[in-house]
């Protein structure tokens, strides 16, 4: 089981937090797009395995047309074995899904929108200098609805002075809509970025972490209310409508990253493309691969293996640790897990698999750090 991941580098305006690779430039779209289906074939060989999911992320994928998504899934489906159940997803801008556009893509193989709202708040909206609006946040899911089941929608919590009312009413409106899926990331101020900047200025307060773990522990208890399960640290699904993709990228399944700055996975060996859209284009053109690549040691897949489980509702299952790295990893870990065990951060069931306790699962990356072991390879 492998999947697709497809980079599209375009937004039409920039998100102040935001760090990802995009152009607000859109006058390549169609070049990229014949890259992109270029370096698809060019990596023909690079997965062997049946595609089980097909992801367009970026960027914005929904600034591509009907004609330009069906250009790319038939390229995929020419150089690849699709299983006829992929999940197919699309990452969608609420100010782009009209109902025009939405009957347009519910008529390709799409099968997933993931719309990323962020926030139902116009204040909020405005701080993240995202696209759309309020309104236009509310009607995008009520369109979405009439053409699409699997819907997932993207919030972001941890705003600067967002009240921890607010956050709930967020999440009411999950619920009133009943959207069968929903990822939640803590805003986080990442280097270089238009929110750095002004939090430096101190045009916005500085992000607080303590405030982000009390939206995200608000978060558990209404989502388990609800029905959801959080089946990794940053997402939630009602019962059938887990993300494939995510689950495949949790657990370790090989994928392939096509256009500029995306990454690829093969179980060994990661690579990257390069994060220039006119510098990508030339290569592709040159049927060369602008990929760097990373060779991954035991310890970078112990702790990848750590980190990656840990998230999720599976947890790390020493028996797994042993089979894969050997007996020396799994008795380091049993050695790293007792002070934490101690302080009861992490619990160990009867099946010998570890998982992150309750109360402290917003802590999970920096415990999955208390367990990772040097690199002297
Ligand atoms: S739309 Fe998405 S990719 Fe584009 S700038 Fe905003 S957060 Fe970044």
């Amino acid at each position: 089981m492998s999947g697709i991941y497809i980079h599209i580098p375009f937004c039409k305006q920039a998100c102040h937090y935001c760090d990802f690779h995009f152009s607000t430039t859109r006058k390549h779209q169609s070049r990229m797009v014949k890259a992109i289906c270029q370096e698809l074939k060019l990596r023909k060989e690079d997965i062997n395995s049946g595609i089980n999911t097909i992801y367009f992320g970026g960027g914005t994928p929904s600034l591509l047309s009907k004609t330009e998504i069906n250009q790319i899934l038939q390229t995929i489906k020419a150089y690849f074995e699709v299983n006829s159940q992929a999940e197919i997803t699309l990452e969608a801008n609420p100010d782009d899904l009209s109902d025009e556009y939405l009957k347009e893509i519910a008529s390709t193989e799409i099968n997933r929108l993931s719309i990323g709202v962020q926030s139902f708040f116009e204040d909020d909206l405005k701080l993240m200098n995202r696209a759309h609006d309020a309104t236009e946040a509310i009607n995008s899911i009520k369109l979405a609805k009439t053409y699409f089941d699997n819907i997932s929608i993207d919030l972001i919590y941890g705003i600067p002075n967002m009240s921890i009312q607010k956050w709930e009413a967020n999440l009411a409106q999950v619920f009133e809509f009943d959207i069968p899926h929903v990822s939640c990331y803590a805003l986080t101020v990442e280097p270089n970025t238009a929110l750095e900047r002004f939090i430096a200025k101190e045009v916005i307060a500085p992000v607080n972490d303590d405030l982000a773990r009390d939206h995200y522990d608000v978060l558990q208890i209404q989502m388990r209310n609800r029905g959801y399960k959080n089946y990794e640290f940053s997402n939630f699904g009602k019962p059938n409508f887990y993300s494939q993709n995510n689950l495949a990228y949790w657990t370790g399944k090989p994928y392939l990253g096509i256009g500029p700055s995306a990454h690829s996975f093969n179980g060994y060996q990661r690579s990257w493309s390069i994060k220039h859209n006119i510098k990508y284009l030339k290569a592709i053109e040159a049927k060369q691969l602008p990929l760097e690549i990373e060779h991954l040691t035991t310890t970078d897949r112990f702790n990848e293996f750590i980190m990656t489980r840990l998230r999720t509702s599976l947890g790390v299952d020493l028996n797994e640790v042993e089979a894969k790295f050997g007996l020396t990893y799994r008795a380091y870990l049993t050695d790293q897990l007792q002070p934490l065990l101690k302080d009861q951060l992490v619990s160990v069931n009867s099946n010998e698999v570890i998982h992150v306790t309750e109360n402290n699962k917003f802590l999970t990356d920096g415990i999955s750090a208390e367990l990772f072991k040097l690199n002297l390879e």
